[in-house]
């Protein structure tokens, strides 16, 4: 079992990397890592490929015992049945995934998945033993009009409609206007969004759920910026992605110190 809040470096590969080309990032990144304090515990690492890598990392995890989480990127809200081109959590939990991203900004902008869906995911995810990475942000025309913390507020609060009190989530923080954009939010702007949504954690799940859960940051996050989001008390770990794709950058990053 991992201690609460152990810090989570998640790397979101987005459509990057075919199965082969995963398989040579992932035993790198390991090599790379070897007495990394991963290897200890004390940091939680895991990658999220396409859904076309996962049974080929998930294969090569377990062979070399490499301890990286797995991760998707996206499930159905359903669990079988007349989807066609969805993949259902069941399948994502046969396969030995602990986490799967829902309600990344991209596919809110390119899927229109609106903050019913991202609901639905979520329940989806949790009916299959999964951990919903569920991640909320602002845009900049948001920042401009309602300040940082007021849409990721509302769309968390929705996202968490019906979730029970014991349910295990991460939360991710990550403004629009920050990811892929070489243009990181500060460390305080970071952690106000993040204290606040954990403080919606705690209206709609309670307290100890609050205390417990690790709230993310996610944009531009790089090897010279990790330390300083790391040191702010209600910032978990971060969600990254360019960053997470080469692998010393990645590990520069998993190996930060305070
Ligand atoms: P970025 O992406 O690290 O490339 O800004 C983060 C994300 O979209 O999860």
């Amino acid at each position: 079992a991992i201690a609460p809040r152990t810090p989570l470096i998640a790397g979101n590969w987005k459509m990057n990397l075919d199965h082969l080309q995963a398989v040579a990032f992932v035993q790198k990144l390991h090599w790379t890592l070897k007495d990394a304090k991963h290897e200890d515990g004390s940091v939680e690492v895991a990658v999220f490929p396409p859904f076309t890598d996962l049974r080929t990392v998930q294969t090569l995890l377990d062979a070399d015992k490499i301890p990286f989480a797995l991760g998707a990127q996206d499930l159905s809200a359903h669990d079988s049945g007349a989807y066609t081109g969805e993949v259902s959590g069941a399948f994502l939990a046969k396969l030995d995934n602990r986490y799967v991203i829902i309600g990344h900004s991209e596919r809110r902008q390119y899927h229109a998945e609106s903050d019913e869906v991202v609901a639905a995911k979520v329940k989806a995810a949790l009916r299959h033993g999964l951990i919903p990475v569920i991640c909320v942000g602002e845009t900049s025309e948001d920042l401009e009009k309602f300040g940082a913390s007021a849409v990721p507020v509302a769309q968390l609060t929705a996202a968490l409609a019906g979730v029970k009190a014991d349910a295990e989530i991460v939360v991710a923080y990550e403004p629009v206007w920050a990811i892929g954009s070489g243009q990181a939010a500060t460390p305080q702007q970071a952690q106000d969004v993040c204290a606040t949504l954990r403080g919606v954690i705690a209206e709609k799940l309670g307290a100890d759920a609050a205390a417990k859960t690790r709230v993310l940051y996610g944009g531009s996050v790089k090897a010279a910026n990790i330390a300083s989001f790391m040191r702010e008390p209600d910032v978990d770990g971060a969600l990254v992605g360019g960053a997470s794709l080469v692998v010393d950058e990645f590990a520069a990053i998993i190996r930060y110190q305070k």
